[in-house]
């Protein structure tokens, strides 16, 4: 099996605010895998803040390339992905991206759509959010009225409580579709947080996404029991190891493939997560339709979707699931059904 890999930064359609940060462009890396004839699509999103670059995702596919290089059966991805894993720990989105591609050929030779592969109906996908970031009142204004083809916006607050409480009154002015919160650990303080969870809360509010720091599960479970919000965990779970420790703590988790090492754990996560009576959300970097595509296979088994990753970029180079009516759509295209443009 062969590999080829090359950086592709995705340039940002408007300058990204969340509670650390602000930025305009997101590293990413293509990749292919080639065997018997067909051609297999993945990537690498690496936001600067989980500690990925172009750099070291080149340095481990370098690593995997013998052990592609002797893989004769690409078919036996439960002998090759654990093997991938254990290459090095870390290496998340890198490990994605092998994951992806390796599934998109897998679905290439078979014929099949992973949804069917897994025997999911493709009528039952989810509607997505589509995030709007930290910003001025008046392009927060304008990014809502542009948002208006979605039906569930996601806000990205934990700033400031001042700021928090500007951007969802200048969305409220715009507009009164259901909105999702994400604090990105932005809320320290547990008392405050839950005076925040108060004030959204009859403002047509759905949840709340990682209120407090990652490693403050004590004060999270306090907050749940008092939050008449249910949390959603992102930062606080990255491995399918973090799900059971959730349990009594969040309502929920934010699955996402760069995360997770790709869409084989994916999918694992999502079975622990019910078996456990966690709801489960399906999220997204800024990512090419490459990676959303992968995504949106697994999207008829979660409650809800936030896959708005590739609206978010600019020449986006591959055509594959598209937001229809504000409602994740998987084409009928073999493997993870995108396709470069
Ligand atoms: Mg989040």
């Amino acid at each position: 099996m062969l590999l080829r890999y090359r950086s592709h930064p995705l340039a940002l359609r408007h300058a990204f605010g969340i509670a650390s940060n602000t930025r305009t462009s997101t590293p990413a890396m293509l990749l292919e895998v080639e065997h018997a004839g067909v051609t297999g699509y993945g990537e690498a999103s690496m936001p600067p803040y989980l500690g990925e670059t172009p750099e070291t995702a080149a340095a481990f596919f370098a690593r995997a390339e013998p052990l592609l290089a002797r893989t004769e059966d690409p078919f036996q991805l439960e002998e090759i992905l654990p093997a991938i894993d254990a290459l090095a720990p870390g290496n998340s989105a890198a490990k994605a991206a092998l994951d992806i591609a390796l599934h998109d050929w897998v679905g290439k030779k078979l014929g099949a759509p992973w949804f069917r592969l897994w025997g999911l109906n493709p009528a039952k996908t989810p509607v997505t959010s589509y995030t709007i970031g930290i910003d001025t009142p008046e392009v927060v204004r304008a990014k809502t009225r542009e948002a208006a083809p979605y039906k569930i916006l996601k806000v990205k607050l934990g700033r400031d409580a001042a700021t928090d409480r500007q951007l969802v009154t200048t969305i409220r002015e715009v507009t009164d579709v259901p909105l999702t919160v994400d604090a990105n650990q932005g809320w320290a303080d547990r008392a405050e947080a839950l005076r925040l969870i108060e004030w959204l809360a009859p403002q047509n509010v759905l949840f709340i996404e990682q209120p407090m720091p990652k490693a403050a599960l004590d004060d999270t479970a306090w907050l749940r029991e008092r939050s008449p919000l249910p949390l959603i965990a992102d930062e606080s779970l990255q491995r399918i190891g973090d799900v059971p420790r959730l349990r009594g703590v969040f309502d929920g988790i934010n699955i996402k493939l760069m995360k997770s090492t790709g869409l084989r754990e994916a999918h694992r996560c999502i079975v622990l997560a019910r078996a456990l009576g966690l709801k489960v959300m399906l999220g997204c970097m800024t990512e090419t339709s490459c990676a959303i595509s992968a995504a949106a296979q697994l999207s008829p088994l979660v409650d809800w979707a936030d896959l708005d990753g590739a609206l978010l970029i600019k020449d986006d180079p591959f055509d594959g699931a598209c937001i229809l009516d504000g409602k994740v759509t998987l084409p009928d295209r073999p493997g993870i059904g995108a396709v470069p443009r």
